[in-house]
């Protein structure tokens, strides 16, 4: 389901503080790596280095085919690499749609040619994301096929989101599902509440995201099938989500960097790299996000890295798309603003960036252990550094935190046995 380049697979060492949540190792040692695959793991001195396992991005915007002037599969590997990860899944919503066998298949053949870490798509739910006619399904899944998701629209037809359940469990694949009721969100720019008030925008509430939750959970209770929430947002789509999940419920969700750290209040720049879909939401939302991804209701962490030309971006913010970059900057920007300040832990966050959507998806979960491929990432926590448009290896430079100071650097990405980065 991971395709990538095929990379010579390297000889070194690593020391330092080894933190692996998943096996519950939190100590100093040294990893020694021969052709690829750790073979020793030995006690080390005290370190402040990290080594964690690399990271999982459950969700990137790779726009080719289509858009390759915002990225190709080449440069939103690069990002990737820089950013700690050693696997990505990218979303069909490109031109063509990844909708039948064929397009999947020149992506598959794409990425064997130029993907630095390995990648895995996801094919379309519903035809050209129509949200009419469902794809076939086996036979993307057959083609390699990571998931299946409509992401950047919603499945409008609840009798089509239930049959999109019966088929993807015959595939035996994930839906993963971009929620949004349409005729609430409208037109809307961002979240409908007192700032949209103030600042005269059009509202996108966040009942328009829940009640499509509520929607969604009942029909995957209904037919006794897993599913995957994309990106949430709200409050009371965490509540449904946490509900469902406590009544035997096999569901999971991600959250972005940019709603767990950002509310509504940052609209007031007008600066249209906080603009995205979902809207980031009040502060209330934002609590309610970071104590589900403390407890594991959330359990990924996910980019949604939405690269966007300069120039669609600089138009006024109503005119502006939606979406920003994310690969290069989701573990600093949760290590400073969340980590930091003490609002969550270290190994949850590193947890939640690898292991969770690992496992969520049902790729194989990155493990410091003796025997395993080497897919690790060398955390400088201490290093801070300054967001810049010239430092990305993205094509396109939409990212919400241009020019702000982070703490925490990706020093080295091992991906697959492969130093990608570093
Ligand atoms: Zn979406
Ligand atoms: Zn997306």
């Amino acid at each position: 389901m991971l395709f990538c380049k095929n990379g010579r697979k390297d000889d070194l060492v690593v020391e330092g503080r080894v933190i692996d949540p998943a096996q519950g190792i939190d100590e100093c040692l040294k990893v020694t790596i021969e052709a690829g695959t750790i073979v020793r793991i030995e006690p080390a001195g005290s370190s402040s280095t990290v080594l964690a396992p690399a990271f999982v991005d459950p969700h990137v915007h790779l726009r080719t085919p289509g858009r390759e002037d915002e990225e190709t599969i080449a440069t939103g590997t690069a990002a990737a690499a820089a950013g700690g990860f050693c696997a990505i899944l990218a979303m069909p919503n490109t031109d063509p749609v990844v909708d039948s066998a064929a397009v999947l298949g020149s992506l598959v053949e794409l990425a064997q040619q130029e993907a630095v870490v390995p990648v895995g798509f996801l094919g379309a739910i519903s035809k050209g994301l129509a949200g009419a006619e469902l794809t076939e399904m086996a036979e993307l899944a057959d083609a390699g096929a990571a998931g299946f998701s409509d992401d950047g629209m919603p499945v409008r037809s609840a009798g089509l989101m239930r049959r999109a359940l019966q088929y993807a469990s015959f595939a035996g694949r994930l839906l993963a599902l971009h929620e949004e009721e349409p005729s609430l969100s409208g037109d809307g720019q961002m979240h409908e509440g007192a700032v949209s008030a103030e600042l005269g925008f059009a509202g996108y509430p966040s009942v328009a995201e829940s009640t499509m939750v509520g929607r969604d959970l009942a029909i995957a209770a209904y037919e006794g099938q897993p599913l995957h929430l994309l990106h949430l947002s709200a409050r009371e789509s965490v509540e449904l989500l946490s509900r469902a999940q406590a009544e035997g419920l096999g569901a999971t969700a991600e959250v972005t960097p940019h709603h767990l750290v950002l509310t509504d209040e940052a609209v007031r720049s007008l600066d249209a790299n906080v603009k995205m879909n979902p809207p980031l939401r009040a502060e209330a939302d934002r609590g309610a996000l970071i104590a589900a991804l403390r407890s594991g209701n959330i359990s990924c962490v996910a980019s949604d890295h939405a690269p966007h030309a300069r120039h669609e971006k600089e138009a006024p913010f109503e005119e502006a798309p939606f979406g920003v970059t994310g690969l290069e900057t989701a573990f600093p920007a949760l290590y400073t603003h969340l980590v930091v300040p003490g609002l969550l832990p270290l190994e949850v966050l590193l947890e939640r960036m690898s292991a969770g959507p690992a496992r969520a998806y049902g790729l194989p979960e990155p493990r410091i252990e003796v025997g395993a491929l080497a897919n690790l990432v060398v955390l400088d926590l201490d290093g801070s550094w300054q967001v810049r448009e010239d430092g990305f290896r993205s094509r396109s430079p939409n990212s919400w935190l241009l020019g702000e100071t982070l703490h925490g650097r990706v020093v080295m990405t091992i991906a697959n046995g492969s130093v990608v980065y570093g």
